[in-house]
């Protein structure tokens, strides 16, 4: 069978066609809801913008250094 000729990855769902399975359900994914409206989720989905990607790492940065301050204050108080 040949390749989709949307996602080129998967092959085609029958002998005719020129998509995947995948790709038909995307269509009427599009169909039903508007291209529009299915990009602008994917986008606000899949596609991180830098500000939300800084704050992601600022938000790891506080995890790990909250965990490191907590792992030295047991350390001090087992000391002691
Ligand atoms: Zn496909």
């Amino acid at each position: 069978m040949a390749q989709c000729k949307f996602c080129l990855t998967d092959t085609v769902d029958s002998w005719w066609g020129n998509w995947c399975e995948r790709c038909h359900k995307l269509q009427r994914l599009i169909s039903l809801f508007g291209g529009e409206k299915i990009m602008s989720i994917l986008e606000n989905v899949l596609i991180v913008n830098d500000e939300v990607q800084k704050q992601k790492i600022k938000d790891e940065l506080k995890g790990e250094l909250t965990t490191r301050e907590y792992n030295l204050r047991k350390r001090k108080e087992d000391d002691a």
